[in-house]
């Protein structure tokens, strides 16, 4: 669930924005809280594109291109052990792991196991970098993302939700970081 601050009015209809990095609603007076709860849960793929363009507007400082090649030989030692843990846990098996940096994806799989990961990995929090560690490495049992995919993941990794939303409210930042 997103978190919001609720402001009650005279008003007839439903409304939101994003404050500061905050979500406001604005609902008439008697709108039940569930119906609000739908109103924001429906919502909620605008919401974290606007929370995460607010996020990336406080532009950290970008990345040289000395700095992203030390990130990408960082990642080429940490991330083939993650994979390898993983896997294992899994009972899976995977082709070549390549880095690289990328602006859009932290991670994919090919149809042949081949696993690609995103070097900007290197600066979020390692129990994030494991999670798109699994969610590539599940892949290889679900080419999907069906609720079989995520049960897979949970199978492993029980809070990978936290994990995940850790991705979400500060992906797009690190990302700008790379840009030109
Ligand atoms: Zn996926």
């Amino acid at each position: 669930m997103i978190e919001y601050t609720l402001i009650r009015s005279g008003r007839k209809t439903i409304g939101m924005q994003i404050k500061d990095g905050k979500v406001i609603v604005r609902a008439p007076m008697r709108l039940p809280k569930a119906a609000i709860n739908a109103f924001v849960t429906k919502h909620a793929d605008w919401i974290e594109a606007h929370l995460a363009k607010a996020a990336a507007g406080q532009s950290l400082p970008k990345l040289t291109e000395h700095e992203l090649n030390a990130l990408a030989e960082q990642a080429k030692q940490v991330i083939p052990a993650r994979v390898a843990h993983y896997a294992a846990m899994l009972g899976v098996e995977y082709g070549r792991i390549t880095i690289r940096t990328q602006k859009t994806r932290w991670g994919s799989c090919s149809s042949k196991g081949n696993l690609n990961f995103n070097c900007l990995l290197m600066l979020a929090p390692p129990e994030v970098l494991d999670s798109v560690v699994v969610h590539e490495l599940c892949h290889r049992k679900h080419m999907n993302h069906s609720a079989a995919f995520y049960a897979e993941i949970a199978r492993v990794m029980p809070d990978y939700k936290a994990r995940h939303a850790w991705l979400k409210q500060n992906g797009a930042a690190l990302m700008n970081r790379a840009a030109r």
